[in-house]
């Protein structure tokens, strides 16, 4: 699993545990297809013929400003605005709005164009900071072949994903100048080391989702129901049977995603529906890497493995 994979998994965890929701059904929707849409361009530029060795970052946060996806190489450093939307686009240059026309219904919506200007701006203002004088450039990619320009972009060019690759490599060759090693590892440093924190912000917050409305307990990761239930000391679904000894340890990292790292024991048996004080005691010294605070008021802040609801996500992704 990637960092790039969280944002996904975080909002998945969030519409499995409440009651049917608009705004998070919308996030759900959007967070969705953007990650599909990139993950598509991803895979397209796998087959872009660039300068070796090409690096492509994705769910970059520089600035407060976020980033799809940037690729770097020696002779290129671009960025990729993915739109992953059907219907019929217009960037109205007269006064900077972006809209789309869909079943005959007019949509605005921010403008991917003005969004990858600033992106642009910022990462060239970081570089130049950093002592590398090499240009940015832009472009927005359309992820879906049913999303059509009508009205074109006037700052960055919009092309179809079919499109990216001899794009991309067109532009390489336009650009007589070359990185020199040392600037290039720069860039690559910069970058990668502004990766998205996707637990720093909040997400129940963002979608006017109160503590109490979340489903608490600990998901099967067989049937990804959340309907383990401790016996025998192990966890047993009631839906299909399935048992597996480490639930907890997938359910705390849904914890995480949503709350954040910092747990006391009292959430921690809110959160597993588990009374028996020596077994969340010994959960404690599982999971968490180390704890805050003294006696009473201690919080423990859980280890970061995400990966372990790998299986949750594959079968979130394969929904439609
Ligand atoms: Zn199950």
């Amino acid at each position: 699993m990637k960092f790039h994979e969280l944002e996904v998994l975080r909002i998945c965890i969030l519409k499995s545990r409440m009651e049917k929701s608009a705004k998070v059904e919308s996030s759900y929707r959007n967070i969705k297809a953007g990650f599909s849409g990139e993950e598509k361009t991803t895979a397209y530029l796998m087959e872009a013929n660039l300068t070796p060795k090409v690096s492509i970052y994705r769910h970059i946060n520089l600035d407060n400003t976020q980033y799809d996806i940037i690729v770097v190489t020696q002779k290129l450093i671009c960025v990729l605005e993915v739109k992953n939307m059907t219907g019929e686009f217009y960037f109205d240059s007269s006064n900077n709005q972006f809209y789309r026309i869909k079943n005959g219904l007019k949509d605005g919506m921010r403008n991917p164009e003005l969004q990858l200007q600033r992106a642009v701006k910022v990462l060239q203002k970081r570089l130049n900071r950093n002592g590398v004088d090499f240009p940015v450039k832009g472009l927005i990619i359309l992820a879906s072949r049913a999303g059509i320009v009508i009205e074109s972009p006037t700052l960055f060019q919009a092309v179809p994903i079919d499109a990216m690759c001899d794009f991309l490599e067109q532009m390489e060759s336009d650009n007589r100048k070359l990185m020199t090693h040392e600037e290039l590892k720069k860039v690559r440093h910069i970058i990668k080391r502004n990766g998205f924190k996707v637990y720093e912000t909040d997400i129940l917050e963002h979608h006017g989702v109160t503590r109490s409305s979340i489903k608490t307990g600990v998901r099967c990761l067989k049937c990804f129901e959340i309907s383990m239930t401790r016996i025998f000391s192990t966890w047993l679904c009631t839906r299909c049977s399935h048992r597996d000894k480490g639930a907890h340890i997938a359910a705390l990292q849904e914890y995480l995603l949503l709350f954040g790292r910092e747990v006391s024991s009292d959430r921690l048996k809110w959160w597993l529906g588990i009374e028996d004080k020596y077994f969340i005691k010994r959960i404690v010294k599982e999971v968490s890497e180390n704890s805050i605070g003294s006696s009473r008021n201690r919080t423990y802040v859980l280890s970061f493995k995400p990966w372990v609801l790998e299986p949750f996500l594959t079968s979130e992704l394969r929904r439609n």
